[in-house]
């Protein structure tokens, strides 16, 4: 297989004219041409992963998160992306990015979220777009049946990977909770949507005091609050599966280390 082979079948999955206009998405290094047997499957594209990569012998790393989001003008190895860079070409890894095409995918990142945390039967986007109900983003589901929110959100700790600081909950312990909505990475700017989609509990990442300690006061939805490597992680086996299924011929490998920036938590 090549590179090309393997490209074309995660485009077909997360087309890249869906990622949002100030994204980076698509091939950031390596040949078109090279022959490709294993894919590492990661969050991040840091050197941990690269090292990783190096170790299992990986010829592409696919990540969820771009390494230059906003340009460079340099590659020299004097910048941990530059060094990043170096590696990857000396060692004729190629690295390949899905970001907020893959958020907007079905299924995409949120899809495979929503599973971790238990949500069960058929899954729409919070947000869908305009031209398309089925993608979107974010999700919205129930769970098997009703619990409480204390209940759910020991369920979600277990149904993700272990970060340093697990979960955050915001809300009564013992509020019903049925339907849920989840978004993949920072939430934030779903705040709005998931109030007005009638879910009892939203579950991202990276939400702010203020934001979320207004939200609860309006009597909005419970809030659960994620490690946002967490909350992408689970989509790289759904991404995994895809390559399997296609028919490329590659080996694939989705990446433990957990790289979430919060390393330790008191
Ligand atoms: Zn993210």
């Amino acid at each position: 297989m090549t590179l090309t082979d393997v490209i074309e079948v995660l485009e077909a999955a997360y087309p890249p004219a869906r990622a949002e206009s100030w994204d980076a998405v698509g091939l950031v290094s390596g040949d078109p041409a090279q022959q490709v047997r294993k894919v590492l499957l990661a969050v991040d594209p840091v050197a941990a992963v690269a090292e990783e990569a190096l170790d299992w012998g990986a010829d592409l790393i696919v990540t969820h998160h771009p390494l230059y989001l906003r340009g460079t003008t340099s590659v020299a190895a004097t910048t941990p992306k530059g060094r990043l860079v170096h590696t990857l070409i000396k060692n004729d890894i190629a690295l390949y990015t899905a970001h907020t095409n893959a958020d907007v995918a079905n299924p995409g990142v949120s899809d495979a979220l929503a599973r971790a945390v238990g949500l069960v039967g058929d899954l729409v986007p919070l947000q869908p777009f305009p031209d398309d109900p089925w993608r979107g983003l974010g999700r919205v589901g129930e769970l098997a049946g009703k619990t409480t929110l204390g209940e759910f959100a020991r369920r979600a700790a277990e149904g993700l990977p272990r970060t340093s600081w697990g979960i955050r909950v915001a809300g009564d312990l013992a509020r019903p909770v049925l339907r849920v909505a989840v978004s993949g990475g920072a939430g934030d700017s779903l705040l709005g949507t998931a109030a007005a989609a009638g879910v009892d509990v939203f579950l991202t990442a990276d939400l702010r005091h203020h934001p979320a300690s207004e939200f609860v006061e309006s009597g909005g939805p419970a809030l659960i609050d994620a490690a946002h490597w967490a909350t992408e992680w689970p989509w790289l086996d759904s991404a995994a599966s895809i390559l399997r299924e296609s028919g490329v011929t590659v080996e694939t490998r989705v990446s433990a280390t957990v790289t979430d920036a919060w390393t330790r938590g008191y």
